[in-house]
């Protein structure tokens, strides 16, 4: 019997408590379409904090990890595989896989939003772990993907890339939300989290003139202004009304174009909404888990006729279109933005690191 080494979460708790234990897991026969995957790397997410919160509810026992990269090492069956460029999946292969859509739900076919499908299967927690195929998650050694999974071949992109790969997706959806920068926008990016940071890069990539981050703390603040960010304003320095100030001083008195929200506090929107300048966009991104309610004047959006909207999870196109800015990353701005690492055996120390918010990307390497 082949097993596998797994990071097993069977009881909601905080990453203080240390809730993961590690286990081995028997690895079922392939059926036909199925992929065996040995794990290369998987990215810590915020989300994955909010679970271990209870504030972005899954059903345990369960395996996280969503943001995966791994090597095929065994295909069910003869039938030719590809992924969802159509690209042939071989072992061997580097690869990526996506949250399915059902693409027959009412949000999937008439809505023709995939982000937004009614029976998404998530892998790295939203798949049970306590049914076949049990490994469903990329906090282990190995994966079982299901016949008909959204797979991406990503051999020529760097591991650490593909990770950040789930925060950009989300900034690529938010920018299409709004119909995308004009050139030479201004942009606030609030947060600097891996959402805000890939959000603030891609702003910069995308043509925006001038791009301005509020967040913290300073490392991770000193790292987004290394790798192209204008300007950078630290919450732990300036509280808010000084914040505002700020932005509109470097915005000639009008604000931003553009604002988007990868914070998942609430009072960040009152906040981003003064930031905004006349006729200006507003997209909420970073509210994944429900964090309450705030007080909203609705004459300053009446006033300014921002426009708002927000943006949830991604689909498929996304990621992919979000590849070509991965691609650009250098190897040394990877190094920086993907750390520190952690052996699946170090899996708590990651989410508390994760937690703690003093960097970008902490990743699991089995
Ligand atoms: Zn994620
Ligand atoms: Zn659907």
């Amino acid at each position: 019997m082949r097993t596998a080494r797994v990071a097993m979460l069977r009881e909601i708790r905080p990453p203080q408590e240390r809730p993961f234990r590690i286990e081995e897991v028997e690895i079922p026969p392939l059926t036909e379409g199925a992929i065996l995957a040995r794990m290369v790397m998987a990215g810590v997410c915020g989300t994955d904090v909010h679970i271990l919160r209870g504030q972005v509810p899954i059903q345990v026992p369960a395996i996280l990890g969503h943001e995966n990269v791994a090597r095929v090492e065994e295909i069910g069956g003869e039938k030719p595989l590809r992924d969802i460029t159509g690209k042939p999946i071989q072992v061997g292969d580097l690869i990526t896989w996506l949250p399915k859509s059902c693409m027959q739900c009412y949000n999937c076919t008439i809505l023709k939003d995939p982000s937004k499908c009614e029976r998404r299967l998530g892998y790295g927690g939203w798949i049970p772990a306590w049914e076949h195929p049990y490994l469903v998650g990329g906090f282990a050694e190995y994966v079982w993907l299901l016949p008909g999974s959204d797979i991406v071949v990503v051999n020529d992109v760097a591991p650490e890339a593909v990770v950040l790969g789930d925060a950009l997706r989300v900034m690529v959806h938010a920018l299409d939300r709004i119909g995308g920068l004009d050139y030479g926008d201004a942009v606030v990016v609030q947060g600097s989290g891996a959402v805000g940071v890939m959000g603030a890069l891609l702003a910069k990539d995308a043509g925006a003139s001038q791009v301005i981050v509020v967040g913290g703390p300073a490392p991770r603040l000193d790292l987004v202004r290394e790798l192209g960010a204008d300007a950078v304003i630290d919450i732990f320095q300036a509280k808010a009304p000084e914040r505002i100030a700020r932005v509109l001083e470097m915005t000639g008195g009008r604000g931003a174009d553009v604002v988007l929200e990868a914070t998942g506090v609430p009072s960040a929107v009152a906040e981003g909404l003064e930031m905004v300048r006349i006729n200006g966009r507003y997209v909420i991104a970073g509210h994944y888990g429900d964090a309450g309610t705030v007080p909203l004047n609705p004459h300053l959006i009446n006033r300014k006729q921002v426009t708002i909207t927000g943006a949830w999870s991604a689909d498929n196109s996304h990621f992919l279109r979000g590849l070509a800015l991965l691609r650009k990353l250098s190897p040394e701005a990877l190094s920086k933005l993907v750390r520190p690492r952690f052996t699946l055996d170090e899996v708590n120390e990651a989410l508390i690191a994760t937690e703690r918010q003093e960097s970008v990307k902490a990743v699991i390497t089995p």
